[in-house]
């Protein structure tokens, strides 16, 4: 690995933050607040949204700028259920089929949901419906595909089309693919742009956001809740936990239940849309069958392609995993060689320990969990059912809802062994024949 792969000026920030960087909002922090949401991201301001367009204003406060954490970061790949389908095999296990059958469904439906929030809010994210493709790994992964398949066309005949091997040049022209799933309801957005959309909506709807503001505890005084914050203390109607992959010691209860997991991306140097087009024939979202998975798109320019995956054992360094996403995507695209990089970064996402996301109320206070890697839907559409759950309607319970974000007494906050299994992943994937030379 060399220095080479880093192009002249290359920057250790979101290559999004180009055209849409995170904002600071310097509000007053009023001193009450009917709901208080902890986290300007995805989820806090799409409660945010909700409450106001029932009437109730909210105030997001955000320890960075607004936007700041995963939800101005992430590889913009949007789809309803087909995270819950990569999860199925995990999911069997921990709920029934009844549930995960509400679950794919309440999933396919928040995705309609997305579509329509971004017209009816007017939102300007180069939001396109080009489908998603995931390549299967190893010959075994065509099974899992077709199981998934199977789930997805369940709920909507004809989303999900398998691709034999002999066509994958039709869809990606690697030689290190089996084959592959094509997933229709599926598209790819510029995620900062989206959140700093988000966050213009949730303000004409009435919201106050602020930032840097950390909060830094919650106790309950009488029927009100005192947060405190590095900049004073403000007493909420309602408290709201949004903080995801960045949750910490102000909220010990949530802490405890999610792991933060560090992902990381790069963006090529511009490559010509030309040449991104033979890469990229079909112009989708790309993902993989592999456990240390790869997820890939072209720029919403098509000028570059932007490459995402968990590049390390442990949280580490942006050059480094920047490094070693290069290596992986000459590899995946060996056309690329001599291709060199000039962007690299990372974000955290959030897993459950039963691998699902949550949303619910523990001592008062409600949360949005978990988007376990696939949120920009998921945190869209819980992050406007716990404003529901807040406003007390009518709506029937959110599937996601039902179960408790479950704890584990050998868990404290601190991911002691992700190396582990990072490292058993990675060992999972060789096992199956995907070798990358150093
Ligand atoms: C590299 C990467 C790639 C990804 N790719 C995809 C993808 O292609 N498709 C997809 O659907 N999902 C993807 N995801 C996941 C997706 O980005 C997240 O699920 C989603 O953004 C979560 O939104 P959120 O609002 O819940 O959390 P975040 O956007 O992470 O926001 C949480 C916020 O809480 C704030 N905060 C934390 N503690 C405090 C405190 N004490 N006081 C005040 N503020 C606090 C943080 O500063 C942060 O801004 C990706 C994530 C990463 C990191």
């Amino acid at each position: 690995m060399t220095d080479d792969a880093f192009a002249p000026g290359f920057k250790e920030e979101p290559w999004w933050w180009e055209a849409a960087p995170p904002r600071p909002a310097a509000a007053q922090l009023p001193e009450t607040a009917e709901v208080l949401v902890i986290g300007g991201g995805i989820c806090g301001l799409s409660t945010a949204i909700e409450l106001g367009r029932a009437g109730v204003p909210a105030l997001v406060l955000d320890r960075e700028a607004i936007g700041w954490g995963a939800s101005s970061r992430n590889g913009g790949a949007v789809s309803g259920a087909a995270s819950l389908g990569r999860a199925k095999s995990n999911l069997q296990s921990a709920v029934d089929a009844a549930l995960l059958a509400e679950m794919v469904e309440e999933a396919e439906r928040s995705f309609e949901d997305f579509e329509a929030l971004i017209t009816e809010e007017g939102i300007a994210c180069d939001w396109r419906r080009t489908g998603r493709f995931v390549g299967a790994h190893a010959p075994s992964a065509m099974a899992t595909l077709a199981a998934r398949a199977d789930l997805l066309n369940r709920s909507d005949p004809g989303v999900a089309e398998l691709v034999p091997r002999e066509r994958l040049a039709e869809e990606l022209p690697t030689p290190h693919y089996h084959g592959g799933l094509i997933i229709r309801r599926a598209g790819g957005l510029h995620p900062a742009r989206y959140t700093l959309g988000l966050a213009d909506a949730a303000r004409r709807h009435g919201a106050t956001l602020a930032s840097p503001v950390e909060v830094r505890g919650v106790a309950r005084d009488g029927n009100v809740f005192v947060v405190a914050t590095d900049k004073g203390v403000v007493r909420a109607r309602q408290v709201m936990v949004a903080t995801n992959g960045y949750t910490g010691p102000a909220t010990p209860w949530h802490r405890r239940r999610v792991i933060p997991v560090a992902s990381y991306m790069i963006a090529t140097e511009p490559l010509g849309a030309e040449r991104v087009r033979t890469l990229l024939p079909q112009g989708r979202v790309y993902g993989d069958t592999k456990k240390i998975l790869y997820y890939f798109r072209p720029s919403p320019d098509g000028e570059r392609i932007l490459f995402g995956g968990r590049a390390t054992l442990r949280d580490t360094d942006v050059r480094i995993g920047a490094l070693w996403l290069h290596r992986h995507l000459l590899h995946l695209l060996p056309q690329l060689r001599g291709t060199r990089i000039s962007h690299g970064w990372k974000g955290n996402v959030a897993f459950a320990l039963d691998f699902l996301p949550h949303v619910g109320m523990q001592d008062g206070i409600h949360y949005a969990l978990g988007c376990n890697g696939s949120g920009v839907v998921t945190m869209t559409h819980l992050g406007r059912v716990a404003a529901r759950m807040m406003l007390g309607g009518a709506n029937r319970a959110s599937a996601f809802a039902r179960a408790t974000l479950p704890g584990n007494p050998l868990y404290r906050g601190r991911p002691w062994f992700m190396p582990l299994v990072t490292g058993w992943y990675r060992l999972k994937d060789r096992m199956d024949g995907w070798r990358v030379p150093d």
